[in-house]
């Protein structure tokens, strides 16, 4: 069964090593590149996983967790990992990452490991199995 990732990030360099990294590995990667786009694809299709840039251009981050976690509608997002990205490696931004209701962090510039690492330790790959 695909497994479906959606990355919400409005940086094209940013999504598209994501997505070669992902879909390498036999995930399904679903894209967003605001934060309403983002509820948006989360509302209507299956998400096993959100990466979530806190940087976006109309909704920061935070703000985009917190609305997953209460979506209308859809009370399994309430589940759903989310990996948090931010730019900003001070500690207060990891901390209110975490206080929207994100389960990690990570700090950018995206390092292809630990995005392996971090993802397969919520949903393993698919090309594993
Ligand atoms: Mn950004």
């Amino acid at each position: 069964m695909a497994k479906n990732i959606l990355c919400i990030e409005d940086n094209p360099d940013n999504m598209l090593l994501v997505k070669r990294v992902l879909t390498a590995r036999g995930y399904c990667l679903l894209e967003a590149k605001n934060g309403a786009e983002g509820l948006t694809v989360a509302g209507s299709q299956s998400v096993d996983l959100v990466l979530l840039d806190i940087n976006l251009p109309d909704l920061d981050g935070y703000e985009v967790a917190r609305r997953l976690r209460s979506y209308a509608g859809k009370p399994e997002l309430a589940y759903v990992p989310i990996i948090a990205i931010t730019a900003n490696a001070l500690k207060g931004d990891a901390e209110k990452a975490l206080e929207a209701g994100c389960d990690v962090y990570m700090s950018k510039p995206i390092n292809i490991r630990e995005l392996w690492a971090r993802v397969e330790g919520f949903l393993p790959s698919p090309a594993n199995q």
